[in-house]
């Protein structure tokens, strides 16, 4: 996911790219469930006083599980990244802003991507916000089902006395 510095640099106005690519990286950022169906970026990037300024709106769309009752889901997040390119060299110039630098002509942009994207994801998905889980004792989705174990949990303290209770 390459943009050209040099038309961004000859070019009076900002210029907008789109990438439709899956950074191929990305799978050692996410966890082995979760596969990305489609990435969306839309790039808007300009130059000013030596420094390229990005913009990227990024859409991702993706398959994992449920973290509690681990059936599947489709997910979709967006994210907007605001960054800034210095060409390799020029640092001791942009001290004021948070920048990445880039060596010959190109900027490649799939490491952000993958940061945006990463951050974007949540730690975990639910399939619901208070999806009941998969019961510990038969094992069935509580969501579609109800069964009759005891899901109370006992204060180990009172684990004792709940025995004699029995
Ligand atoms: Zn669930
Ligand atoms: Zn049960």
């Amino acid at each position: 996911m390459l943009i050209d510095a040099r038309t961004i640099i000859s070019s009076d106005s900002s210029l907008n790219f789109k990438f439709t690519d899956i950074p191929e990286a990305i799978v050692d950022f996410i966890s082995p469930e979760t596969h990305i169906r489609q990435v969306v970026t839309e790039v808007v990037a300009r130059h000013v006083l030596g420094r390229i300024y990005v913009t990227l709106d990024i859409r991702c769309e993706y398959d994992s599980v449920c973290a509690r009752c681990m059936e599947n889901l489709t997910r979709q997040v967006e994210t907007h990244s605001d960054l800034c390119y210095i060409p390799e060299g020029n640092e001791a110039d942009a001290e004021d802003v948070d920048f990445t630098t880039y060596t010959g002509h190109f900027i490649d942009l799939s490491e952000a991507i993958i940061d945006g994207i990463y951050s974007a994801m949540p730690v975990r998905d639910l399939c619901v916000e208070d999806c009941k889980g998969i019961c510990p004792k038969c094992g069935i989705n509580l969501n579609l089902e109800s069964c009759n174990c005891s899901h109370k949990e006992i204060d180990p303290r009172l684990a004792g006395l709940a025995k004699l209770l029995e």
